[in-house]
């Protein structure tokens, strides 16, 4: 697997990444509009992004399910927290346009029934340093 080399984001780094990519969308990835979590439409031209980062921690071996809503948001509002250690965000991949490099969030749902794949836009000021979820690993 190649993920193995991809670099580990805390909320710190990602916010820094948003911060660096602050800028509107090229043409390509313009139609790309998820200001909270969408499911990834299946005529997405899936080579319009590249993974570039994770979220996702080796050394958290179960991730939480716990959401991270401080403010009262939920899991689909455009204005809910990035925190990485929280769910979804901690099954999260980060992704950046291969032209523009505008970023991108991106995870797979697994329902009952389903499997969803889902994408967000990164916006810096949604980033959210956030204490460490119930049971973590310290
Ligand atoms: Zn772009």
């Amino acid at each position: 697997m190649t993920d193995v080399a991809l670099p580990v984001l805390d909320a710190q780094q990602l916010r820094q990444l948003a911060q660096a990519q602050a800028h509107a969308p090229c043409r390509r990835c313009a139609a790309l509009k998820a200001p909270g979590w969408e499911a990834l439409s299946a005529t997405f031209e899936q080579s319009a992004l590249r993974k570039v980062a994770t979220l996702r921690r080796s050394d958290v071996e179960d991730p939480t399910l716990a959401e991270y809503h401080p403010a009262g948001s939920n899991a689909w509002s455009a204005d809910a927290p990035v925190a990485p250690a929280y769910f979804p965000y901690n099954r999260c991949d980060v992704w950046e346009c291969v032209q523009c490099g505008r970023p991108f969030l991106r995870y797979v749902e697994y329902g009952g029934y389903y499997i969803e794949e889902r994408v967000r836009e990164l916006h810096a000021e949604n980033v959210a340093v956030a204490p460490e979820p119930p049971g973590a690993l310290a």
